[in-house]
């Protein structure tokens, strides 16, 4: 390449290959293609009356659509909420997929977007929100593209829309909370609020907000056209309903964005859906929910992916980010090396989390076994913390020294 000196950066971009400047996009299914398969017909018909508010709202309920963002709230019940707080209102889709291990949400907006803005369109119509607002992860710049894109020739369509703006976030993970995520909206730094007031009350800017993940409002379209009990009977059994995009990494064969039925037990989902473990690997170890729900035995593999499951145990599924882990790994260098997100990614607000995770780390570096002084620490950030990263940060510590006493003692990091 041709030396600029004393460049400007016109000079410099000029001096780029345009494959940098804009990304290559993956073959997706755009706004003609999507209408040729019936897209936007479940907009219309609720557009039209034919699909009142109040069913489609208990449709949500029946179904058992919940918030796959990694809270799990139930998507009727929410939508009833903010519906019932004074007007106007707005709506919010969280895109900041910023959970390690998690990518299902950059998967489905890179094949077929248009089934997140048909859900978004429908919720904020059923709901009465003004306007939608799309805060998207600024490390997915194909998807940034395409939303872009598809939301331009959505609102230049004869389809009646609902405006969208689209927001990039700045690389926080925190901005993945909702509060955090609408100060960022609002132009602030992306510190979480104290709650009460909840977003459906108190949200973007001043005003009762619905929040909802990527993939929650995708399902809305297919929900609403082929009925509730479609959807509620896929999953495993009759107590988990729907299905669910697991994002699975580590020791599998084949790693990947895998479509499974709600309440799938884990070693169901590794053996059937990827194609068992790794050459040479012995499964071990598993973080069911990313890297704030914790860290498991392969021995509670027999458990229901789902909500309830793990929080029961001290964990949680969260965003269904699965990383498996084999013999070959140390689960006291994977905890350490989760604190260290946690400490890098704390907001810095409050103090049990902002210097609690600090300390975490670096009990774990200084090979310290003394439990007392870690279970202290995790009480004062699990009662203390504002909000869910200091609350949660410690879940893998705790599973370190609950589940894995060898490695606590003689991991690999030493
Ligand atoms: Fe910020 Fe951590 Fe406190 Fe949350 S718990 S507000 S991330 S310092």
């Amino acid at each position: 390449k041709r030396v600029v000196r004393h460049a400007t950066v016109e000079t410099v971009l000029a001096t780029l290959d345009e494959d940098l400047t804009t990304p290559v996009l993956p073959a997706y299914q755009d706004l003609a293609a999507y209408r040729a398969d019936g897209g936007y017909s479940v907009l219309s018909r609720v557009l039209s009356g034919e699909i009142s508010a109040d069913a489609a709202t208990e449709t949500m309920s029946d179904a058992g659509l919940r918030g796959l963002g990694g809270a799990g709230f139930p998507a009727g019940k929410k939508w009833g909420f903010v519906r019932a707080a004074p007007g106007p209102r707005l709506m919010t889709i969280n895109g900041d997929e910023g959970e390690p291990g998690t990518f299902k949400d950059r998967w489905w907006l890179e094949s077929k977007p248009h089934r997140m803005l048909e859900g978004a369109q429908i919720a904020a119509r059923v709901v009465g929100c003004d306007k939608i607002y799309i805060y998207m992860r600024d490390e997915y710049p194909a998807v940034l593209e395409i939303l872009a894109r598809e939301i331009a020739a959505l609102h230049a369509s004869d389809i009646d829309t609902i405006p969208m703006e689209l927001r990039r976030g700045a690389g926080a993970y925190i901005c993945g909370e909702e509060s955090a995520m609408i100060e960022s909206i609002e132009g602030k730094r992306g510190l979480p609020r104290h709650k009460p007031p909840f977003i459906a009350q108190v949200g973007l800017f001043g005003l009762p907000t619905l929040n909802h993940n990527v993939e929650t409002v995708s399902w809305i379209p297919d929900i609403l056209h082929h009925g509730p009990k479609w959807f509620a009977d896929q999953g495993w059994d009759e107590n988990h309903s729907g299905l669910r995009s697991f994002s699975v990494s580590g020791r599998v064969k084949a790693p990947g964005v895998k479509l499974a039925p709600a309440g799938i037990p884990l070693i169901r989902l590794i053996e059937d859906y990827c194609g068992g473990m790794a050459e040479g690997h012995t499964f071990k170890a598993f973080f069911p929910g990313g890297a704030s729900g914790g860290i498991f035995p392969a021995a509670m593999a027999d458990r229901a992916m789902d909500f309830g499951t793990w929080e029961a145990e001290g964990g949680f599924i969260g965003s269904h980010a699965v990383v498996i882990l084999s013999d070959q790994d140390s689960v006291r260098d994977a905890a350490l090396n989760t604190m260290k997100f946690f400490r890098h990614e704390s907001c810095g607000q409050c103090t049990p989390c902002r210097s609690g995770t600090d300390k975490m780390v670096r009990l774990l570096e200084a090979w310290e076994t003394e439990a007392d002084l870690y279970n202290d620490l995790l009480q004062v950030m699990g009662d203390a913390s504002i909000c869910g990263l200091g609350q949660a940060a410690g879940n893998c510590v705790k599973h370190l020294m609950q589940h894995f006493p060898e490695d606590f003692t003689a991991g690999s990091g030493q």
